[in-house]
């Protein structure tokens, strides 16, 4: 079948290979061995192409609950189940997930081989931060509990390891014990990018912190934003929330989401938000995943999809190499719809985890044949000033540029040729960052692109 990640691009025909339990998964696995590379999936709610592959394990049966220890705060669940069902089940408990991504739907399971971030990284870490442990399935068939202290090598390589080392069946997650599941919200406009950073850094002790930036905005005004703080309200009710939002029922034609009509958008939302009121209270749903409140919002960019460019940079040079980056893109006339900022705390030990201690931005694309010559330029942008690009969400970056900014991949390399020495994991990403070429299999039959 023809298959695709939530940018849309790049495209791919794929066997997707759906097992319905362990033992037809082990079967699965060691039957299409020798066909191609095999790349776990979890909701497909990466961006480029780490979840494709000529051969595709679904991972959505590992969707069951095995315990929740609620005076501990662990839940043991199944590396399919979405966050969305974590959360369903220990917030009722009066706890919660201590780190969340923009989308609710993503699983356990890529949760923790990408190491994703929320908005507070500052104060948080990242979610495999609060990994106790997890099942994971090597290419021989044998399962191994990796953690802080068993199999250590293996837990840092798979966390953030993009599903390389092996499938994660199951995972136990330290959940964090909260006064409520509201938030106290409170939004600040910033006039340029310069008060950006400092109004984040300057209340960074809020437990969460994100900037929209309205990247069409230029000259006085580049990087102005709008700033929403948030830290847990005290409020007795722990009710889990479901909203019905809208739906983009069918593919929009690329052109409605232009230039212009994104400025309309950026400047209309700026000032309208500058009118209403400052603090709020909202429940959790609103303020993390205000995105999943659009059903497939992602067929608003056509159907030649889009690329999310998401990099990092440390926080001494993030005023200069973010200023170069929006003067880059308003240069190239290419406006993004989301453009969104958040301060990272300090890198954790995993080998391929993306933070590193600055700002992340994120610029969402129209896929057009002028934009790769653009992400070209910001690549260098980013790698003159030791920043890195997010692999969850690249579907271009070339191995030079992954092998200069990500330091351990030759560890990775290393320990990835012991436990997997025919590449039987690898993806279409990990082919072109050079992670899974070197030591290719002979009978490898090369790749199907759509
Ligand atoms: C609207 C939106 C907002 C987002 N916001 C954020 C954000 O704020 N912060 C952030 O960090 N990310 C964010 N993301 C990206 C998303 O969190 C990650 O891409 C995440 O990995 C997706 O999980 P998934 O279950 O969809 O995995 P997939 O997209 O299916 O796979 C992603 C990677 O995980 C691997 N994988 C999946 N399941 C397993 C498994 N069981 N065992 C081993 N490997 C596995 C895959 O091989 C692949 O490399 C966002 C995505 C969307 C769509």
């Amino acid at each position: 079948m023809i298959l695709d990640s939530w940018g849309r691009y790049p495209r791919t025909i794929a066997t997707v290979l759906e097992p319905l339990d362990g033992p037809a998964l082990r079967r699965l696995l060691q039957a299409h061995a020798s066909e191609g590379k095999i790349i776990p999936r979890g909701a497909g709610r990466s961006y480029g192409d780490s979840a494709l592959a000529e051969l595709v394990m679904s991972s959505r049966f590992l969707d069951g609950f095995l315990s929740l220890d609620s005076e501990n705060g662990i839940i043991h669940c199944g590396a399919g189940v979405s966050l969305d069902s974590v959360l369903r089940v220990v917030i009722p408990k009066q706890l919660f997930v201590p780190v969340l991504p923009g989308s609710k739907f993503v699983t356990v399971g890529g949760a923790i081989a990408a190491d994703v971030h929320g908005k507070n990284h500052h104060i948080a870490g990242s979610f495999c931060d609060h990994i106790v442990g997890f099942n994971l399935l090597l290419s021989s068939g044998e399962a191994v509990y990796c953690s802080e202290t068993e199999n250590t090598e293996l837990f840092h390589a798979s966390c953030g390891g993009m599903g390389l080392t092996g499938i994660i069946l199951d995972a136990k997650l330290k959940l964090q014990s909260v006064p409520g599941v509201f938030i106290n919200r409170r939004s600040i406009v910033s006039e340029n990018l310069a008060s950006t950073f400092e109004i984040l850094e300057d209340n960074n002790t809020n437990t969460y912190s994100v900037a929209w930036l309205d990247c069409l905005a230029q000259g006085e005004s580049l990087g102005r934003s709008l700033i929403f703080l948030g830290n847990h309200a005290s409020n007795p009710n722990f009710e889990t929330r479901t909203r019905r939002g809208i739906n983009v029922p069918v593919t929009t034609p690329s052109f409605l989401l232009n230039k212009y009509s994104m400025g309309l958008f950026n400047s209309s939302y700026f000032n309208l938000k500058k009118l209403l009121h400052k603090s709020d209270t909202v429940n959790y749903d609103s303020y993390f995943f205000p995105l999943d409140n659009i059903g497939n919002w992602n067929r608003l960019y056509g159907r030649d999809g889009f690329l999310q460019y998401q990099f990092v940079v440390p926080s001494e040079t993030a005023l200069e190499s973010i200023t170069e980056v929006l003067k880059k893109v308003s240069a190239a006339g290419k406006g993004s719809f989301l453009s969104v900022l958040k301060k990272f705390g300090k890198a954790n030990k995993n080998w391929l985890s993306f933070p590193l201690e600055g700002y992340t931005l994120t610029l969402d694309f129209k896929r057009e044949k002028s934009l790769f010559p653009l992400l070209d330029k910001l690549d260098e942008i980013v790698l003159k000033h030791s920043g890195r690009l997010y692999l969850a969400k690249d579907a271009r970056m070339t191995e030079s540029t992954f092998k200069q900014s990500y330091p351990n991949w030759e560890k990775f390399l290393e320990l990835k040729k012991s436990i997997d020495p025919e590449n039987i994991f690898g993806s279409l990403q990990s082919d072109r960052v050079g992670l899974t070429v070197e030591n290719d299999r002979k009978e490898n039959k090369g790749r199907k692109k759509a």
